[in-house]
């Protein structure tokens, strides 16, 4: 018999090998070593071909079976099979989501060694000044892409042969090292000697959920609201079928208890629980909140455990000793069993949509496997996608509404401050308007706290040249530098590849000594509010202050304990987080979102203002929100500060209508690299040509150079296709890519996109 394989090389599809005679054919989920070229790897099966392998076809055996039986089950081999399609990715891409960390090389591997390579800044600047070429360049273009480095195996998979590497890192353009086998997410293990025992596969034994009857939440009254909402949940969840749910409640609504109090229904009834978040940061309150009640049947899944830990509680999950899995998106994939609720909290956050193929959105795909389960899939969020909110509309989710905060406390007071207004009296210069200035004052000094968003790392957006109006920009990347720190410390820096340069004193384009910051980000806003209110204990949250493990739980946890008056920071400290004795939250340029060309510009604005106020009053004290923006009449801005997402949603929609855009259509986009300009926009246009096709049913946008037009020293150009059948689009879309097989590494398709950015 055959079986077909999903081996851990990106895009690849499924493979064909035979099982030979005298191996036990191995079941559906089982890891199996198989040779791939002049190398061997550990993929999984994914369907099972039982027609007698005939003499003539030449289809390679596999060397060994992992396991007895399933290690991955065969509905989340079944899901991870719709994701690869669906979003036109290999299966083979999935894995990392569906395997623990360990799993991948095998148990025979755990102690093997892999050679990884990574980029060095001197690779980086040679690529930045093309000074090399071909298999090389090649080779540095993907390294510039994955700064945490990736296997030489893996890099020979993509034509990067070993003359490549070696010449490469004799340049000291890359750095070569050894890493623990049980590590890498692509491992590829060298072969094993012969045909060996098949390792024991980790049992899972049938253990019906709640057989160990957890302990009932904490009872506490609910308010009217959360009754009738949790009632006709209740009645959902014991039909027994597949519906989803839109749970739409304002900020502070206390959607966390009904999903705690829905999941003790579903466990009650036999079944298994899985929530899902959109960050890492989110876990730990979601985690904490059903630890309390249901103690250790509870497990976390996300990518910022340690191997170990992810391992442990993924062999936990999988033998069945847990009824509730809190995780990130991957999580969709754990290996759960018996599933009857799936909850997506925060449903419209775009941290559920991976960046990388398979570009899937883990909501998408938790609908897909609560109707693979006949389960219910709660999306909760009080600022819902327009798709959900769509779907809601036309009757396909029920809407389930909130639209109290618990203890009647008050949504918070939104004043809007016209900075046009602002800077008429105060000069041009000026960052906190005056009635934010004295809001955050007046807060440090009741001894209540504060936050600051403004989504835009930085001190200095762009650095420019007062004599020649040139701009400081990135080498690799059609972006301006962001200036980083201050005095001795200062860097230029792309946001896009990390190129960094020291700031220059005189312009390097016109050698004029008038160079100008411009702009401002996060770290001049801390410095702003610290300056403002002498004594304030400030810190400030985004990316550039998390860069080390840990911090990012150690400043919440700080803010929370209230050794924190003021934090600062981009969207991360908008999302989810319940601090109640947050009182005031300050935007600063409310409008950045707003300039991008993006057709989801306004909706993620409307949702990041509305999720920022909804910090503020959460406690007993009631809450206010003071909005700074150059745009005081914008929709979105307007509707946020009165939280009226009917509104927007309304308002919002005549948009896509009039532009075609999702939900109104299905969206797909395609992004095509080269090294020069000229050649991407001829393959996007050869790549447009073929899927508009001579029948010219589909609506495709294009070639066009994408909004960002250079890339890490790539030319961008793009394909928009909309249509109403999604299926159509990709069918399309697969075929005309299959005929420019030379594109395959340059290409870049995306469907459901987040972003055209
Ligand atoms: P949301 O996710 O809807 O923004 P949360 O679930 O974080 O809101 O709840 C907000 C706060 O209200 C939390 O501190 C929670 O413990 C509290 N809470 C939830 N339900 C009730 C209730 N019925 N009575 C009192 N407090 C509640
Ligand atoms: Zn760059």
């Amino acid at each position: 018999m055959f079986i077909h394989v999903a081996v851990p090389v990106p895009g690849l599809d499924l493979l064909t090998y035979a099982v030979p005679a005298g191996i036990d054919p191995p079941a559906v989920g089982a890891r199996v070593v198989v040779p791939l070229g002049s190398r061997i790897v550990t993929g999984i099966v994914i369907e099972r071909d039982t027609r007698p392998v005939s003499q003539a076809v030449d289809v390679k055996p596999i060397r060994q079976v992992l396991d007895s039986g399933s290690f991955v089950p065969p509905d989340v081999v079944a899901l991870a099979r719709w994701t690869a399609d669906y979003y036109a990715a290999g299966v083979g891409d999935t894995i990392p989501a569906l395997l623990p960390p360990m799993a991948r090389g095998g148990r025979a591997d755990a102690h093997k060694t892999l050679r990884m390579a990574s980029i060095t800044p001197a690779g980086m600047e040679a690529l930045a000044a093309s000074e090399v070429e071909g298999r090389q360049l090649e080779g540095l273009q993907i390294l510039s892409g994955s700064p945490a480095g990736i296997a030489t195996g893996v890099l020979a998979a993509r034509g990067i042969a070993a003359g490549a590497i070696s010449r490469l890192a004799k340049h000291g353009y890359i750095s070569l090292r050894h890493d623990r086998v049980d590590r890498d997410p692509l491992a590829v293990s060298p072969p094993p000697p012969a045909l060996g025992t098949p390792g024991s596969d980790p049992g899972p034994t049938p253990v019906r959920p709640g057989s160990d009857p957890a302990p009932a939440p904490a009872a506490r009254a609910l308010t009217p609201e959360q009754d009738a909402a949790l009632e006709r949940l209740f009645t959902l969840a014991a039909a027994g079928d597949f519906r989803v749910a839109l749970l739409h409640g304002v900020t502070g609504s206390g959607k966390t208890e009904i999903y705690l109090r829905l999941a003790a229904a579903v466990l009650a009834r036999g079944c298994r629980v899985l929530i899902l978040v959109p960050e890492i940061a989110l876990t730990p309150a979601m985690a904490a909140v059903f630890r309390d009640a249901f103690a250790d049947r509870v497990a976390i899944q996300h990518s910022g455990l340690s191997d170990g830990e992810r391992h442990d509680q993924w062999q936990r999950i999988r033998r069945g000793d847990i009824d509730v899995v809190v995780g990130t998106r991957s999580a969709v994939f754990a290996p759960l069993e018996q599933v009857g609720l799936i909850v997506v909290d925060e449903e419209h956050d775009g941290s559920y949509k991976q960046e990388e193929s398979p570009r899937y959105n883990g909501r998408d795909v938790a609908i897909v496997r609560g109707r693979q389960a006949g389960a219910l899939v709660v999306l909760g969020s009080a600022t819902p996608s327009m798709e959900s909110y769509h779907n809601a509309v036309t009757g396909k989710y029920e809407r389930i509404v909130l639209e109290r905060r618990v203890l009647d406390r008050p949504l918070a007071a939104v004043t809007i401050v016209d900075m046009r207004e602002e800077y008429a009296v105060e000069g041009p210069d000026v960052i906190l308007s005056r009635a934010l200035r004295d809001g955050i004052r007046a807060r440090v000094a009741r001894g209540e706290q504060a936050l600051v968003l403004l989504n835009r790392r930085g001190f200095a957006t762009a650095v420019f040249c007062r004599q020649c109006a040139g701009t400081l920009d990135c080498p690799n990347c059609s972006v301006s530098l962001v200036v980083h720190g201050d005095g001795h410390a200062r860097r230029a820096r792309c946001h896009y590849c990390n190129y960094t340069a020291r700031v220059p004193t005189a312009c390097p384009l016109c050698a004029g000594p008038y160079l100008e910051q411009a702009g401002f980000g996060t770290e001049r806003v801390e410095a702003e509010v610290a300056s403002a209110c002498p004594g304030a204990r400030v810190a400030r949250l985004d990316r550039d202050a998390i860069r080390r493990r840990g911090s990012l739980a150690t400043l919440l946890a700080k803010f929370r304990d209230g050794e924190i008056d003021v934090l600062v920071g981009t969207q991360m400290i908008a999302k989810g987080h319940d601090f109640p004795r947050v009182t005031l939250v300050g935007v600063v340029s409310a409008d950045v979102g707003l300039g991008l060309a993006d057709f989801r510009a306004s909706e993620r604005t409307f949702q990041l203002l509305t999720q920022v106020a909804g910090r503020a009053g959460r406690g007993e004290q009631p809450g206010e929100a003071i909005v700074q923006t150059l745009y005081p009449t914008h929709y979105s801005i307007q509707l946020a500060c009165r939280q009226d997402y009917a509104a927007f949603y309304e308002r919002e929609m005549q948009f896509r209508r009039a532009m075609k855009y999702p939900p109104v259509v299905s969206l797909v986009n395609t992004v095509v690299r080269s090294r020069t300009f000229a050649a991407a926009m001829d393959d996007a246009g050869d790549v447009v040509d073929k899927v508009r096709g001579a029948d010219n049913q589909l609506r495709v946008l294009g070639p066009a150079p994408a909004p960002l037009g250079k890339l890490r020293g790539e030319y961008r150009a793009q394909l928009l296709i909309k249509g109403t059948n999604r299926k159509q689009i990709r069918e399309r879309l697969q075929s005309a890519l299959a005929a420019r097989p030379d594109l395959q590494k340059r290409v870049v398709v995306d469907i459901d996109p987040l972003s055209v950015l």
